[in-house]
């Protein structure tokens, strides 16, 4: 069950600001406030999901490239491309996830630590 109360959702409906990097119709992507590293952005669809599996289960093919290719756009604006990047989702508490409405984190700028 979606929580429409989550804070993803507030920035989406603009009652929480957010430091904007890209904006179209289906996603927003803005930097992270608490960065992990020298970039961090996160990378949210604006249809009403839980996490990756709920995203893909929910939105339409159209809705899903346009995500994707949003996060492609916004590598090449960040200028990351060559350097290379993480991409991270985090799903449910084993996963670590504490921002119920889905979300991809991009770390870069520096060289990105181990995963374990
Ligand atoms: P998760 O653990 O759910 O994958 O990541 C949630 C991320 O959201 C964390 O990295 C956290 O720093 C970030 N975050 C939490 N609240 C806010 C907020 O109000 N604004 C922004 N820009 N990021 C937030």
């Amino acid at each position: 069950m979606y929580d429409k109360n989550n804070i993803f959702a507030k920035i989406l409906r603009k009652e929480i600001p957010c430091n904007k990097i890209y904006e179209n119709e289906a996603s927003l992507f803005f930097y992270d406030i608490n960065p992990q590293a020298k970039i961090h952005v996160l990378g949210i669809p604006k249809i009403e999901c839980s996490d990756f599996y709920d995203f893909v289960r929910l939105a339409d093919k159209k809705t899903l490239s346009s995500f994707f290719e949003s996060v492609s756009l916004v590598i090449k604006k960040l200028n990351i491309e060559k350097n290379g990047y993480r991409i991270i989702s985090n799903s449910g508490s084993h996963g670590g996830q504490e921002v119920p409405h889905f979300h991809i984190h991009i770390l870069a700028g520096e060289k990105i630590g181990s995963l374990r």
